[in-house]
């Protein structure tokens, strides 16, 4: 008879209040003091502890709880501190922490990046001058404290060697297997210890693993997790994959570990596919990924029980298997119970990290006992009623996506045709300046937001603020000499919240923050219904922005690629299909800007690349039809209206051939933060479009000098071609004040002048 375990491997940190963002920022503010930082934040590690015991977890997950970041606590956990810290060694002072994080008066933070492809960003470990050495045991000190304080005999979970080194930069460089060798011991030591404790489970997550595993990769996951082995042998080691399938399968799964996670969910073809070739070891247990931990909708609990049983059938000598979510549950919000602002049919579809763990249970039971817990029929209620939903059966838009999925979205004419007639309409100077679309959000815009959405002010009195800000900008614009002008953004807060909240298809929850990075949490859209077109959702701005000037004012959008990848979505049709839907949506407004007199259109795509898909056999498939959705939206216009496009903070070396097939006639990319390592892209591969580089960074008020801009101009021109220069800042400028912002522009604009004169 086999065994069934119910399991958790890690829970949202931030509260379903955000009680922890509020703790650690009063602590950052000076409004508390580290100990009570230290009760605030216990408190809430214990109640999220009693909490998934009380719905019937039975691993539950200790040391995923984080005061930051949990890659972040690794490094700290072994001492790693960038020598620029000045740390002596010994425990690491909570200030060194954070300023790591944060950066301090005297040294810069480390970098941030994103984890996997999630919106999640971690603190890249910097290994370097720094000898390891053991600073304290963090997941030993959370299960004690979970089996003294609460009896209970929690899962420590660690992210395991492989895939912290795999995420780790070198100052300048490393060897990976040199800083195994010196990592491995105090790794072991760390286990030892909880092996001594008396833990039995410790969850290792190697997300790296499902990324490419190369034959040396895998040499150094065999001597890790051999020495572990070896060094501790007493302790039960699930090694756990997620957000796809695992890669090498078949080694990964004769690795002498107790037990092997995966994900049926996201890796769910590939998982199956290996399971069903190489089988999997009868003296293992298996963990089974079956409740999406990316995504906030109910689970169809019968079909998972299918799904659990298909698995268990294909390894019939197994012994007992571990019921839990695909990955970690950061990356959902906390609990659904408080939205109850949303429509019923909606409502009663969501599972938030609270409600995901009450289906693992239920699933759980129902594999022990063999009888359906009420909550099944009620998933599958529930999500009967969403899908027969009239928002899942808007004829028009189903029937013009799959028209124009399988017809080519091409403009009437090429590039080098267009060109000239938008030249000849414009009459543009070479090296024309613009900005990114948007100018500071200062307090008082964002006060005037307030009071108009509290009911304090009309719409009308509204309306006349956002035109009063347009007219100040423009005139500002105007009075600096920049030859495409902008209208602002002043009346969006946020660039997919702005048309998601015009678009039907999408909902708005009241409590759905994620952890984004530090304390820093997001709220995305839900996108639940087929989208499609209301009503004109930028045109009164921009048309007012243009009766004030003669220069051409571009229109603003924010691209369906990055609407798609910053929202939660709908899982029963593709991904793709939805960003055609969105896609469509936006070529009505393309359209009705052209109309309305708006004949430069910049459609932001920012978050294009955060779609990416893990394993590299898999990218192109995704660009295809990420490129394809950019271009439904851009495509029908006249051949002498602009196409714009905005792209940032990401990496583009490797995705300039899609970049290109965008065929957007000018690209503004991001490139001074980055200390201008694209310029270096060009020098193989020419750019044959408009484009324009950012010739300063727009994250400080710092303001950049004429000189400086002036070199970044002329580097980027010995790559690319004067004709076809752009001039522009990184990115918007919403964040800046103005003062810093008027400034800094006048700079760029006689940057502008002297470089056309020494053209
Ligand atoms: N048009 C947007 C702005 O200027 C683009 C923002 C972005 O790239 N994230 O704010
Ligand atoms: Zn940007």
């Amino acid at each position: 008879m086999s065994k069934y375990v119910s399991s958790n491997l890690g829970f949202p940190r931030i509260g379903r209040e955000r009680e922890w963002k509020k703790a650690i920022e009063a602590f950052w503010n000076g409004k508390i003091n580290e100990g009570e930082l230290h009760d605030r934040l216990s408190d809430i590690r214990r109640t999220h502890w009693r909490l998934q015991q009380e719905k019937g977890i039975e691993l539950i997950p200790v040391g995923d709880f984080s005061y930051y970041d949990q890659v972040l606590d690794m490094t700290v956990m072994f001492g790693l501190v960038p020598e620029r810290f000045e740390y002596k060694g010994g425990p690491v002072p909570l200030a060194t922490y954070y300023a790591i994080a944060r950066g301090n008066e005297s040294a810069a933070a480390s970098e941030m990046t994103k984890w996997f492809n999630t919106n999640y960003h971690y603190i890249v470990p910097e290994l370097g001058g720094r000898e390891p050495e053991l600073t304290k045991n963090t997941p030993l000190e959370a299960y004690r404290e979970a089996k003294s304080e609460l009896g209970i005999e929690g899962k420590p979970v660690l992210l395991g060697l492989y895939t912290f080194l795999k995420l780790s930069k070198g100052t300048p460089s490393f060897s990976i297997e040199e800083w195994s060798r010196k990592l491995l011991p105090l790794y072991v030591q760390v286990l030892r210890e909880l092996q001594e404790e008396g833990a039995s489970w410790v969850q290792i997550d190697e997300p790296a693993l499902v990324t490419s595993v190369s034959d040396e990769d895998l040499e150094l996951v065999q001597e890790i997790y051999g020495a572990i082995a070896q060094e501790v042998p007493g302790l039960a080691v699930l090694l756990q994959t997620y957000f796809d399938s695992a890669e090498r399968y078949e080694q990964i799964v004769s690795l002498p570990v107790k037990g092997i996670g995966l994900d049926f969910v996201h890796g769910k073809a590939g998982n199956l596919e290996a399971l069903r070739q190489y089988g999997f070891p009868a003296d293992k247990t298996l963990g089974i990924g079956l409740i999406d931990g990316r995504n906030i909708w109910r689970t169809d609990l019968p079909e998972a029980q299918v799904l659990l049983e298909a698995i268990a059938a294909l390894i019939p000598g197994s012994s007992e298997y571990i019921i839990q979510p695909s990955c970690s549950l950061l990356h959902v919000p906390v609990s659904a119970q408080a939205e109850n602002g949303l429509p019923s049919v909606l409502q009663e579809s969501l599972a938030f990290a609270e409600e995901k763990l009450d289906e693992i249970n239920a699933l759980s039971i129902a594999a022990k006992t063999g009888d359906a817990p009420a909550l099944f029929a009620k998933s599958k209620e529930a999500l009967q009623r969403l899908a027969g939903d009239a928002s899942r059966s808007r004829r028009e838009v189903q029937e013009a996506v799959s028209t124009i999925s399988v017809q080519p979205s091409e403009r009437s004419s090429v590039f080098s045709s267009r060109r000239l007639k938008q030249q000849a309409k414009w009459n543009l100077p070479l090296l024309p300046t613009t900005t990114i679309g948007s100018f500071p959000q200062t307090a008082e815009v964002r006060a005037a937001r307030q009071k108009w959405r509290k009911g304090e002010w009309s719409t009308e009195k509204y309306d006349e603020f956002v035109a009063a800000e347009i007219k100040k900008w423009i005139d500002i614009q105007e009075e600096i000499g920049l030859d495409v002008l902008v209208h602002g953004e002043f009346e969006r807060t946020d660039m997919v919240e702005f048309f998601g909240e015009k678009l039907p298809g999408f909902a708005f929850t009241r409590g759905g923050w994620v952890q984004s990075y530090g304390t820093r949490c997001v709220k995305p859209p839900l996108i639940y219904g087929d989208v499609e077109f209301d009503r004109p959702m930028t045109v009164k701005e921009t048309a007012f922005a243009q009766s004030l000037t003669s220069k051409p004012v571009k229109g603003m959008l924010t691209g369906p690629v990055t609407i798609l990848n910053w929202s939660f979505v709908r899982s029963d049709i593709s991904r793709e299909t939805v960003a055609y839907q969105i896609a469509l949506a936006l070529r009505k407004e393309v359209e009705a800007l052209e109309e309305a007199g708006i004949t430069m259109i910049q459609v932001d795509e920012p978050a294009l690349r955060e779609g990416f898909p893990l394993k590299p056999k898999d990218r192109s498939a995704y660009l295809d039809w990420a490129v394809k959705a950019f271009k439904i939206s851009t495509s029908t216009v006249r051949e002498t209206t602009q196409i714009h496009t905005h792209m940032c903070y990401c990496e583009f070396h490797d995705m300039l051939d899609s970049i290109q097939a965008l065929d957007a006639d000018v690209i503004s990319i991001e490139t001074s933060r980055s200390h201008g390592e694209l310029i270096r892209s060009f020098e193989e591969n020419t750019y044959p479009l408009g484009i324009g580089l950012g010739v300063y960074d727009i994250h400080s008020p710092r303001v950049p000098s004429e000189e400086e801009m002036v070199a970044m101009i002329s580097r980027a021109l010995q790559v690319l071609d004067p004709e076809l220069f752009w001039i522009n800042p990184d990115c918007g400028l919403k964040t800046r004040g103005q003062e810093e912002t008027v400034a800094a522009l006048k700079n760029m604009a006689s940057a502008a002048q002297r470089s056309r004169n020494s053209l």
